[in-house]
């Protein structure tokens, strides 16, 4: 994990021991803002993982703490979102204009938004040190390829424009609002959210490719993530999403499609390549799920979707 210079402030009042011949602590310490991540704070459900990640729910952080840290690092953040056909219309004003409200407020980060018909693009107000940029793309004919072949824009995009740039990149859906804080205490080397129908569910019932002749096959695994949302530092979704269009095309040569796309592949990702930080469902849930009783703050909401006018 990455170190930056922040002073501690429970450290910061404490009585130096001249005197006694020891070397007084140092006032200020290398340590990341992740140490001051309280996991006991949700005893009801995981706040780590078994390979010591954090799971971030709510109660566990101190947004202040967080941004403080973040702002005085400079921190920048890209967002990729892509709005092809009828998505567009559907739901992009919602998605930009509830992420003015809620994600990384503070933060200079800019909407690269990917899309087959840029004039229809909306027109958003933005906040100080947040730009849009629209970039075209074709549309692919099938919509499991819209949505694959994200993975390949997103990390040629990287190369060409982002990684000059921004430290961190997070790629999204678009048929999503936010509804709640989404911040700085989200950011990490490498970061996946928990999939909201299976936080709780046991291993068997997740839906991993079982395919033996896809490159997503897997037997077994340690959550299932939703791909609604990924990111991580430029270096690292560089890696995820090339490593996921890879297996895509191996696929597409030997004929078969992960059960469930480019999710299918992100999970076996994830699965060699464990995440730095894992989001509790907190961060995108379906409110059509009856049971709340985890949920303390809905962040990102899936919008309600309408398969048939949405997809040729
Ligand atoms: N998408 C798009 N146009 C399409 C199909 C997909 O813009 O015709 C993009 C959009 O950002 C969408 C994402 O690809 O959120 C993934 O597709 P979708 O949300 O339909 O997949 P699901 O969440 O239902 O698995
Ligand atoms: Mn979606």
């Amino acid at each position: 994990t990455r170190l930056l210079t922040y002073v501690c402030p429970t450290r910061r009042h404490l009585p130096t021991n001249q005197g006694t011949g020891t070397v007084p602590e140092p006032l200020h310490k290398n340590i990341s803002v992740d140490d001051t991540l309280n996991y006991k704070a949700r005893p009801n459900v995981q706040t780590r993982t078994p390979w010591n990640a954090p799971i971030i729910w709510e109660g566990m952080f101190d947004p202040i703490i967080y941004d403080q840290t973040h702002v005085k690092m400079n921190t920048t953040v890209a967002l990729t979102v892509f709005a092809v056909g009828r998505y567009l219309g559907a739901y992009l004003k919602t998605f930009l204009t509830s992420a003015e409200k809620y994600f990384m407020l503070g933060l200079p980060v800019t909407y690269f938004v990917f899309t087959d018909i840029p004039k229809d693009v909306p027109y958003i107000p933005l906040a100080h040190r947040r730009y849009m940029k629209v970039i075209y793309v074709k549309k692919h004919k099938r919509w499991q390829d819209v949505s694959m072949m994200r993975m390949k824009t997103i990390y040629e995009e990287i190369d060409v424009e982002i990684k000059y740039t921004f430290k961190y990149v997070f790629c999204f859906d678009v048929d999503q609002e936010f509804k709640g804080h989404f911040g700085s205490e989200t950011l990490g080397e490498s970061v996946a959210v928990i999939h909201s129908y299976f936080y709780k569910s046991p291993e068997e019932e997740f839906t991993y490719d079982r395919n033996p002749e896809s490159q997503a096959c897997m037997e077994t695994g340690d959550y299932y993530y939703h791909a609604s949302f990924f990111g991580g530092t430029w270096e690292i979704v560089k890696n995820i999403t090339e490593s996921c269009y890879h297996g895509i095309m191996t696929d597409k040569d030997n004929d078969v499609e992960a059960l469930w796309h480019d999710e299918s592949h992100l999970n076996k990702y994830f699965w060699f390549n464990k995440p730095s930080k894992l989001l509790s469902p907190e961060y995108c849930w379906d409110e059509n799920i009856e049971d709340v009783r985890d949920i303390r703050i809905t962040r990102l909401v899936w919008a309600p979707k309408n398969y048939e006018e949405l997809r040729d």
